[in-house]
């Protein structure tokens, strides 16, 4: 699972989940747009238009899924609910990852029931550029003696692990630096697949900040 609130989506996401993917010899990448992300402002656009976003920019890569299960949820996104209804899908045996960003990671311990994620999943944080701020003293009590040194060490068990990774194409691209750009009438382009910008424009999308 690869949450997020993909306003819109880009290359950073898309790039990051193919080589997840092969890194970590995943079935599937589901990525998963919250509908209402409980630790931030109000996305720009609509969940069901990021969700359309989404797929045209995953469009037909093997192994992603745009998966809306959020969209049809009532009240905040949390993700220990869609692990929980991944798990009950995949079976108690299954290993089960949830990625995500540096930057998501340091606010892990604000999560709505932090330790419930480490019962149902895997945790894989993906080194972003210029996101290499100190731990929180909470974090790292959170994740004391779960910490992975490998692949191998992670995959063993379904669950509770945690593994830093640096994927090989680290990409500074964010849908902060997105939408800045669009508002002002910057070019996006080689920034997010040409299926996304072309729906962005033509229908007016993050026109206004
Ligand atoms: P914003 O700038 O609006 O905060 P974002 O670009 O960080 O957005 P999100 O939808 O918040 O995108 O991110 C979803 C997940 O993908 C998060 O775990 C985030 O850390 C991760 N992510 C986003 N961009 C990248 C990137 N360029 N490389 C690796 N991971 C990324």
């Amino acid at each position: 699972m690869l949450g997020g609130t993909f306003d819109p989506v880009h290359l950073g996401h898309l790039r990051s989940a193919v080589e997840l993917r092969e890194a970590l010899a995943l079935d599937r990448v589901h990525l998963i747009p919250a509908k209402a992300p409980p630790l931030r402002g109000e996305p720009s656009v609509s969940p069901a238009e990021r969700l359309a976003l989404l797929q045209l920019g995953i469009g037909d890569t093997p192994g992603l899924v745009a998966d809306g299960r959020e969209l049809g949820r009532e009240g905040p996104s949390y993700s220990a609910d869609t692990l929980a209804a991944l798990r009950e899908e995949l079976g108690s045996e299954a290993r089960l990852v949830m990625a995500l960003g540096h930057d998501a990671f340091l606010r892990l311990a604000e999560w709505h029931a932090p330790r419930r994620l480490f019962e149902l999943a895997h945790l894989v944080v993906v080194d972003r550029p210029d996101y290499q701020a100190a731990l929180p003293a909470a974090l790292r009590e959170l994740i004391a003696g779960r910490e992975s040194e490998d692949v191998e060490s992670l995959m063993a068990r379904p669950a509770g692990g945690l593994l830093r990774l640096r994927l090989p194409s680290r990409m500074a691209i964010s849908a902060t630096e997105l939408r800045r750009r669009l508002a002002g009438g910057l070019s996006v382009r080689y920034l997010l697949p040409e299926a996304v910008e072309a729906r962005i424009t033509a229908h007016d999308l993050y026109r206004q900040e």
